[in-house]
C-alpha cells in the first residue's frame, strides 16, 4: 500500500474507503458493515464520511463497523457549510462523535463553502483541535482562489487535505490546483474515483482494462494512485468490490498505459471551475 503524508508526521493510505448512500438501506445493513470491515483487514485503513450523509446514518453504521477497530482507522468526518460557524462547528463535531461511537474524528473537512466566512470555520476546527476531539483539519471542494483566500487566514496554512472530485473524466485540477497544492504539501483527496460507477462501463477503459489484465475499476483506481500525493477513496458497499479495488494499490500502470489514458481522458488544456458532485 502507498502512503500520502497529511502532515510533517502523518501519512495515510493512499487508498481508502468511502462511505456515501452507505447505512441508508436496512437491506443492505450487514453486507456495508462487512465490506467496511474488509477494507480495514486489508488496510485500506482510511474511512470517509460526513453528518450529510443518510443524515447521519452514515456515520451511525461506520461506529458500529469500528467497533474493536477504531484504533486501525484513520477516521475522516465532514461539517455542513450551515453548521460550519464558530459555535455550531463544535457542536456538528460533537454530534458526529456521538454517531461515530469515538473521542476523536482524525481529519475533520468543511464539506464546501457556504456563507460562514472560512477563517470563523478554521478558528472552530483549531478549537476543536486544541481541545483533541480533531486531529487535523481540512476543506473539500475548495477551488483554488477559495484555497488562496483560506490560506491566507489565520492559522489557514494548517490545512492538511482538499477533498475534490478526481477521476479520468474529471481532470480539470491538474490545471492549477492540483499543482497549488502539492506546492503547499495539501494533499488531495480524490472522491468518486470512479464516477460512482460510471466510468466502469466506459467502452475504451474497458478495452484498456482488459488488454492489461486488470478490471475497469482497478485501472480507473490504479490511475488515480499514480498520482503524487493523491488520495483515492471510492466506495463499495460490497465485499467482492472491495477486494477488488483493493488490488489496485498492487498495480503500477507502466508509461505507455498511462500515455494511452492520456489520449483516451486528455488533461485539461486550458483552466476550467471545479467541478462537484
Ligand atoms: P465512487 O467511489 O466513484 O463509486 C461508487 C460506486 O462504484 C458504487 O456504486 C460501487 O458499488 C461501485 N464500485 C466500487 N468499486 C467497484 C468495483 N470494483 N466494481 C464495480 N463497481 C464498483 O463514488 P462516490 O461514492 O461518489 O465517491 C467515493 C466517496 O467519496 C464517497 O462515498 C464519499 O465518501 C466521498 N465523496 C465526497 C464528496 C464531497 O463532496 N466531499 C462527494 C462525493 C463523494 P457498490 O457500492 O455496489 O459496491
Amino acid at each position: 500500500m502507498k502512503f500520502v503524508n497529511i502532515s510533517a508526521d502523518e501519512k495515510v493510505p493512499a487508498l481508502g474507503l468511502g462511505t456515501w448512500r452507505m447505512g441508508e438501506r436496512r437491506a443492505l445493513h450487514d453486507e456495508e458493515i462487512a465490506s467496511l470491515q474488509r477494507g480495514i483487514e486489508l488496510g485500506m485503513t482510511l474511512i470517509d464520511t460526513a453528518e450529510m450523509y443518510g443524515e447521519g446514518a452514515t456515520e451511525t453504521l461506520v461506529g458500529e463497523a469500528l467497533v474493536g477497530r477504531r484504533d486501525k482507522v484513520f477516521l475522516v468526518s465532514k461539517v455542513y457549510p450551515h453548521n460550519a460557524s464558530a459555535h455550531g462547528t463544535l457542536q456538528a463535531c460533537e454530534r458526529s462523535l456521538a454517531r461515530l461511537g469515538t473521542d476523536r474524528i482524525d481529519l475533520y473537512l468543511l464539506h464546501w463553502r457556504g456563507d460562514v466566512p472560512l477563517a470563523e470555520t478554521v478558528q472552530a476546527f483549531e478549537r476543536l483541535q486544541r481541545d483533541g476531539k480533531i486531529r487535523h483539519w481540512g476543506v473539500s471542494n475548495l477551488d483554488r482562489a477559495d484555497m488562496e483566500e483560506l490560506y491566507a487566514a489565520p492559522g489557514g496554512k494548517r490545512v492538511a487535505v482538499n477533498q475534490v472530485l478526481y477521476n479520468l473524466t474529471r481532470r480539470g485540477i491538474e490545471w492549477d490546483l492540483l499543482p497549488w497544492c502539492a506546492k503547499r504539501n495539501i494533499a488531495v483527496m480524490a472522491y468518486s474515483p470512479v464516477e460512482q460507477a460510471a466510468l466502469l462501463r466506459e467502452p475504451r477503459l474497458r478495452a484498456l482494462a482488459a488488454r492489461i489484465g486488470l478490471t475497469p475499476a482497478q485501472l480507473a483506481l490504479a490511475w488515480v494512485l499514480s498520482r503524487d500525493k493523491v488520495i483515492a477513496i471510492p466506495k463499495a458497499g460490497q465485499v467482492v468490490h472491495v477486494d477488488e479495488d483493493f488490488a489496485a494499490a498492487a498495480c503500477t500502470l507502466d508509461a505507455s498505459v498511462l500515455a494511452e489514458l492520456d489520449k483516451l481522458f486528455p488533461p485539461p488544456h486550458r483552466a476550467r471551475p471545479l467541478e462537484m458532485l
